[in-house]
C-alpha cells in the first residue's frame, strides 16, 4: 500500500533533528532505520505529518564501557551489537538477542533507540534491557531527562516519551565482572516474532549466583522480571533443582493472553522451558 502523505526533513546532527522535531509538532515522528515505522505507514497504522529522519547523524552509533556501565548509542543497528563479540560476558544476552532479531536486511537497518521507542510487547531489546538494567537518556531541546526503562515502557506501542524527545542512547547500568547473562526465545521460523522471550542475568560468586535477574518479553504489555524466581535463586548453585523450581516459578508469575498464533497455556510452558534453558546455560558460562 502507499504511504499517506507526510513532510520529509533530514537531520545532519543532533541539535538540527531535535530542532526540527519541536518545529514539526506533536504529530511528527522521527525515522531512524525505518523498520517497524515504514510498514505502520505503508498500513495505514501510523499518519505523521512530518517525519524527521535521523538515520545519518554522526556520531550517534558508537558502544563505550565505562564505570557507568556499557553506553550504546540510538543509531546502533542490530547487526552492530549482535557483531559486538568482543564484548565482555556480562552484556551476552545483549548480543544474543539481537541476533534474533527479524532478518540480517532488518537488523542491518533496525537501531535500538527505534526498537525501545517503538515498544513493541513481543521485541527482544526492551526484554534485555528489563533484565541488565537499563537507563534511556532522551533529549529535547529544552534539555535532557534519563529514565529508567521500567519507567519507559508503559504498555503495548507505548512509552513515557513526550512527542519533541529523542532517545539518544541507552546505558545499561554497572555489572560486576563475574556476571553473566543470556537471551533466549521461542519462534516457528526464525525471524519471526517470539511466542515467548527470556533474558537472564545473574553474579557468580564463590560458586553461587547473586543478584539474579529475569525479565520475560511477549508475554504482558510490557516486558515483566519475575522476582518470585529470581528471590529463589538468591544464593542456588544452580542445581538442575533450583533451576525447574525458578523456572516454575516464571511460568506461574506470567498469565499471558492468547492470540492467533499461540494460546496463554503455551506461552507459559514456554517460559517454564525458556527460563529452564538460558539458566542451565547460565550455569555452564565459563
Ligand atoms: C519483517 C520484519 C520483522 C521484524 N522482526 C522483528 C523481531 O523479531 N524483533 C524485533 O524486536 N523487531 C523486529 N522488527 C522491527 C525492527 O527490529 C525495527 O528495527 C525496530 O523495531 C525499530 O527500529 P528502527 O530503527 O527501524 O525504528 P523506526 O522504524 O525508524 O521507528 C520506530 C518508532 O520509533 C521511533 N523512533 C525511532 N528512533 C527513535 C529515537 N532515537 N528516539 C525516539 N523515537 C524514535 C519512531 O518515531 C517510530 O515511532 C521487524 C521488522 C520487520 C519489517
Amino acid at each position: 500500500m502507499k504511504t499517506p502523505p507526510f513532510a520529509y526533513a533530514r537531520a545532519t546532527e543532533l541539535g538540527e533533528a531535535l530542532e526540527m522535531l519541536d518545529d514539526a509538532g506533536e504529530d511528527a515522528k522521527l525515522l531512524a532505520g525505518g523498520q517497524s515505522l515504514i510498514p505502520l505507514l505503508a498500513y495505514r497504522l501510523a499518519r505523521p505529518t512530518h517525519l524527521v529522519d535521523i538515520g545519518r547523524i554522526e556520531g550517534l552509533d558508537g558502544l563505550r564501557e565505562s564505570d557507568d556501565g556499557l553506553t550504546v548509542d540510538a543509531l546502533v543497528t542490530h547487526a552492530n551489537l549482535e557483531s559486538q563479540v568482543g564484548l565482555p560476558p556480562q552484556w551476552q544476552a545483549l548480543t544474543e538477542a539481537a541476533a534474533l532479531i527479524g532478518h540480517y536486511p532488518i537488523r542491518v537497518r533496525g537501531t535500538i533507540g527505534g526498537s525501545l521507542a517503538h515498544a513493541d510487547p513481543a521485541a527482544e531489546l526492551p526484554v534485555v534491557a528489563m533484565a541488565l538494567g537499563a537507563d534511556l537518556l532522551v533529549r529535547s531541546i529544552g534539555g535532557c531527562r534519563e529514565i529508567a526503562v521500567e519507567d519507559f515502557l508503559y504498555g503495548p506501542f507505548m512509552t513515557v516519551l513526550e512527542p519533541n524527545e529523542m532517545v539518544v542512547s541507552v546505558r545499561f547500568r554497572p555489572a560486576d565482572a563475574a556476571r553473566r547473562s543470556a537471551f533466549d526465545e521461542f519462534s516457528t521460523r526464525h525471524g519471526d516474532f517470539a511466542f515467548a522471550a527470556t533474558a537472564v542475568a545473574a553474579t557468580f560468586e564463590d560458586g553461587v549466583v547473586r543478584d539474579v535477574r529475569i525479565a520475560l518479553g511477549a508475554v504482558g504489555p510490557v516486558p515483566v522480571r519475575v522476582h518470585a524466581a529470581e528471590s529463589a535463586l538468591e544464593g542456588s548453585d544452580l542445581s538442575s533443582a533450583d533451576i525447574a523450581a525458578a523456572a516454575r516459578l516464571a511460568m506461574e508469575g506470567c498469565n499471558p493472553a492468547g492470540d492467533a498464533r499461540a494460546s496463554g497455556e503455551f506461552r507459559r510452558e514456554l517460559v517454564e522451558v525458556l527460563v529452564g534453558r538460558t539458566l542451565r546455560r547460565l550455569r555452564e558460562m565459563p
